[in-house]
This record gives structure tokens, C-alpha cells and sequence, in this order.
């Protein structure tokens, strides 16, 4: 089943969805996106935990 994430459940404001077809695909669509414009180069792991969390399935 494909995965959905919402930036917004992690940094209010943020209108940023991204979509995979499994949860690897979002997780890296999410770092893309947290580098680019949230400046986070890496995502400590308490952060990842909170990411994957936050992720549905569409
Ligand atoms: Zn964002």
C-alpha cells in the first residue's frame, strides 16, 4: 500500500506531502525535503522515530 507523510504533523506550517509506494521511498523523499528546506542535513534518530511514526498509509 502506498505511504503518505505530512510534513505539517512534524514542523507545523509546513505544507510539504510526501508519497511513496513503501515507507523507505517516503522516508527518503521526507530527508530530501528536511535538507533542502528545513536545513536539516541529518536527521537525528529520536526525529526518525517521530517520522515514521508520522507516516500513513494513503
Ligand atoms: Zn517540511
Amino acid at each position: 500500500m502506498a505511504k503518505i507523510l505530512r510534513c505539517g504533523d512534524l514542523m507545523p506550517g509546513c505544507n510539504f506531502v510526501a508519497e511513496g509506494k513503501d515507507v523507505a521511498e517516503v522516508m527518503a523523499k521526507g530527508a530530501e525535503h528536511a535538507k533542502k528546506d528545513h536545513g536539516i542535513a541529518t536527521i537525528p534518530p529520536e526525529m526518525v522515530q517521530k517520522v515514521q511514526a508520522a507516516i500513513r498509509d494513503k
